[in-house]
């Protein structure tokens, strides 16, 4: 469980002071698969960023998964993210020289594991995204909806209990961005927790919650059953 009680992120410069984030509270259970929405630069990748043990913040509390991560240093930062983080991101950040199966296996590199438990679970994440095949191309050699799948595989490797997605489907036509969406929603139904960042309301509705960021403050929180009695209770006085 994530579990954000006011943070609050300030980023200073020598001339100017930004509060990204606000008193911005948040709990996602085990399993769930949250969308967040709002303007350009309301705070969600800070959040994110904060969320995923990339970025420190400047007050309130955070545990996941029960540990208190305010009270950890740098390494051990590092070590619960590696333990139970996976990102992905609008721009894909694969390594353009390495094939998919290299590309899969770079975040693995940091784990105790051998060589053997490492192959199998690098193949069985292209098998999860239906890449088993390309394993020797490299990214160029792929669509962009195939090469956002070889991101998905590479956080999908460590068996992340959190996924954490900035804009996945930013780069991609519709078609590839309803492959994407579809396939995160199999992860999810598997049982990872999946928080992503989105500007395309239609991908926001289809997750059972929705929050909305604004001015670094959670400002509304929409669930898929509400919504969806809201629609009936229009119906019935029409
Ligand atoms: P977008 O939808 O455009 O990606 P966002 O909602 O993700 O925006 P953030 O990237 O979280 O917004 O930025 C929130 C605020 O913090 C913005 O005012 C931004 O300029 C500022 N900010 C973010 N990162 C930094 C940084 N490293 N240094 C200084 N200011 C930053």
């Amino acid at each position: 469980m994530l579990k954000m009680n006011n943070i609050k992120k300030v980023f200073r410069t020598e001339v100017v002071e930004t509060h990204a984030l606000r008193d911005f509270s948040l709990n996602v259970d085990e399993g769930e698969f949250v969308a967040v929405t709002g303007p350009s630069g309301s705070g969600k990748t800070t959040f994110l960023n904060i969320a995923g043990l990339l970025e420190t913040f400047t007050g309130g509390e955070y545990f996941l998964d029960g540990v208190d991560v305010k009270g950890l240093n740098d390494n051990q930062r590092s070590k619960l993210r590696n333990e139970k983080i996976g990102f992905i991101f609008q721009s894909f950040n694969l390594i353009p020289d390495l094939n998919l199966f290299d590309n899969v296996d770079v975040p693995l590199r940091y784990r105790a594991m051998n060589a053997k438990e490492r192959k199998e679970r690098i193949e069985n994440a292209l098998e999860t995204v239906g890449l088993a095949n390309r394993m020797k191309h490299i990214p160029s050699q792929l669509s962009g909806g195939q090469q956002q799948r070889v991101a998905i595989a590479r956080a999908l490797a460590g068996s992340p209990r959190f996924l954490l997605a900035d804009e996945p489907t930013g780069n991609l036509d519709s078609e590839m961005a309803e492959s994407v969406m579809s396939l995160l929603e199999d992860i999810n139904q598997k049982g990872t927790t999946i928080i992503m960042v989105t500007h395309d309301p239609k991908l926001a509705l289809r997750t059972p919650r929705s929050i909305a960021v604004k001015d670094g403050l959670v400002s509304e929180v929409v669930r898929k059953e509400a919504v969806s009695e809201a629609n009936e209770n229009v119906a019935a006085f029409a």
